[in-house]
């Protein structure tokens, strides 16, 4: 490929009953993303703490693992293999690995507790569990064999042992409709459903996001053709284990030979330190870490001159933010992306000059992805109208994990319905007005309310409950619960805290209660008539 124009050529293809465009020149699998990326040689890939993995580093121990993971334990195509560690190195080689030996990853979200992670592992039917020390204490009376990394009885330099230059992928035949990952992600269920990604998915997944940096860069008056020559140095400042972290951040820097910055955890002076020690060039994550980083009281005494831009989504960013940005950093380029777990991260994005002219937009589809806004019967709106915004395209899962059900819901004739409530103006920019979803965004983490009340009910004093988000400035929202206790029980928001700790992730336990002695307000079908309840406890 000669012109990068070329790069991004588009072909028809058959999905979920629909013939959508998708990019022609992506990788099929992952494999061959994986083989690709091996042309980056000594360039570093990943930068954690003092370690640094090149590209060839990484090949070989990927390649290293998904032999033995064939050999050792016995690991065949389709077979899940979970992953349940914070964002070390070792998770990215463990991607690869399961991936290249052509079973489906199955990353789980390192705050789950030990009830949650479990359910993780029986759910997805996992064989093997590659966690680190923590992640593999909590799990240690699950039956399953486990490769650790890290921390007490890790095994992980056993397994992996020494990387040979000659290490070759192990034989497996993949098509792009396989399946490669499993992604945990609620619903109104309440209990946690896996998003079933394909290798066609997880491939078309970075050359989006080149294409949305590509027409980024023309926006702002660059030549696009610098995009590909510039090297790029990634700050990931979210999970990998979400589909931001992995598929909007992980795999277009793996896809494009660039350079990924890990923390530990988000800690925005933390951040400081490594922007100006490793000269970080993107920072990438959900707009509470860009809030926080702008807001950081030492945020003038380190040089972050290398930033060139400041990109996040995964959850609502207020117009103040941007507002925030172009006064503290004026010539750096904003970037606002809309995605889904079920969209394989990005789908919608906005940037530059356009996102300047309209702040409260989430942009315009990215050229694989169409968009449009239904009523509740599902049929098309007009420009201006609000309904539910449906998005469809190669990114679009295959559907959810063992759920026919669950995914009938959501995949009509190829098109996701994705819950949430928006307008596209006469332009094509797309607006997020409200989210039909019950659901929580706390600083970029899905809380889903059925799933929180799922469990207060599970308390004796309990008799009803209704999960509301409370707005908070840095966080966007925070969890709060309206709590009708039972007559002659007693209970105090300590009390409800304790017993939810012990079920749930702490980011899903509510840091406000209200107690109320009548009932919830609720409609004639008997939901909770949540906006009512919402006005009632927080006076608007
Ligand atoms: P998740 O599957 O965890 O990535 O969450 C997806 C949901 O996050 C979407 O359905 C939206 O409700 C919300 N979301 C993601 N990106 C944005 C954005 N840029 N602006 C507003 N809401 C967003």
């Amino acid at each position: 490929l000669t012109a990068p124009g070329q790069l991004f050529e588009m072909e028809e293809v058959e999905a979920g009953g629909s013939r959508i465009r998708a990019w022609k020149h992506a990788p099929a699998t992952f494999r061959t993303l994986l083989e690709n990326s091996r042309f980056h040689g000594d360039k570093v890939f990943v930068v954690y703490e003092d370690e640094r993995i090149t590209y060839e580093d990484h090949y070989r121990l990927a390649a290293t693992l998904a032999n033995r993971l064939v050999t050792d334990y016995g690991v065949r195509k389709g077979d899940r293999v979970a992953i349940a560690m914070r964002n070390y190195p070792e998770w990215i080689i463990a991607f690869s690995a399961v991936l290249a030996a052509g079973a489906v990853a199955v990353p789980l979200n390192a705050w789950w507790t030990e009830r949650e992670l479990r359910y993780g592992l029986s759910d997805s039917g996992a064989t093997l569990l590659i966690a680190d020390g923590e992640r593999a204490d909590r799990l240690a009376g699950a039956r399953l064999p486990a490769i650790v990394v890290r921390g007490d009885g890790a095994n992980w330099a056993d397994v992996v042992g020494e990387a040979a230059a000659d290490v070759t992928l192990p034989p497996v035949d993949l098509d792009p409709e396989d399946s490669a990952t499993i992604f945990y992600t609620s619903g109104t269920t309440g209990r946690p459903k896996g998003a079933l990604g394909s290798h066609r998915n997880l491939c078309q997944a970075p050359m989006t996001v080149a294409y949305a940096m590509t027409r980024g860069a023309a926006l702002a008056g660059r030549d696009p053709a610098q995009v590909a020559t510039v090297r790029r140095i990634t700050l990931l400042t979210v999970p990998l284990f979400h589909a931001t972290g992995c598929f909007a951040v992980l795999l277009p820097t793996m896809f494009s030979g660039n350079g990924l910055v890990l923390m530990y955890r988000w800690e925005p002076r933390r951040a400081l330190e490594l922007i100006e020690r490793e000269r970080v060039t993107v920072m990438s994550g959900v707009p509470t870490n860009a809030w926080q980083l702008l807001s950081h009281p030492s945020l003038r005494d380190y040089d972050i001159s290398s930033l060139g831009s400041v990109s996040y989504g995964g959850a609502p960013a207020p117009p103040k933010l941007l507002e925030r940005i172009t006064r503290l950093l004026p010539d750096r380029t904003p970037v606002n992306g809309y995605g889904m777990t079920e969209t394989t991260a990005l789908a919608i994005y906005n940037s530059g000059p356009d996102y300047l002219a309209r702040p409260d937009s989430i942009g315009v589809p990215l050229a694989v992805i169409d968009v449009k806004v239904v009523d509740p019967a599902g049929v098309e709106l007009p420009a201006g109208q609000v309904g539910e915004l449906c998005v469809r395209g190669p990114v679009v899962i295959k559907g959810y994990w063992n759920r026919p059900d669950a995914t009938a819901e959501v995949l009509v004739n190829g098109w996701l319905h994705t819950g949430d409530l928006a307008r596209i103006d006469a332009d094509g920019f797309v607006y997020i007005v409200d989210r039909a979803k019950d659901m929580v965004i706390r600083g970029g983490e899905n809380v889903y309310c059925a799933e929180v009340e799922a469990a207060l009910f599970e308390h004796p004093a309990v008799d009803d409950a209704a999960v509301i988000g409370v707005p908070d400035e840095e966080l966007g929202e925070q969890v709060g619960a309206v709590v009708l206790v039972k007559p002659g029980a007693e209970t105090t928001a300590e009390d409800l805290q304790e017993f939810l700790r012990e079920r749930i992730a702490p980011f899903k336990v509510p840091v406000r209660f209200w107690f109320r002695d009548t009932e919830l307000p609720r409609n004639p079908g008997g939901k909770v008539l949540k906006t009512l309840l919402r006005r009632e406890a927080l006076g608007r």
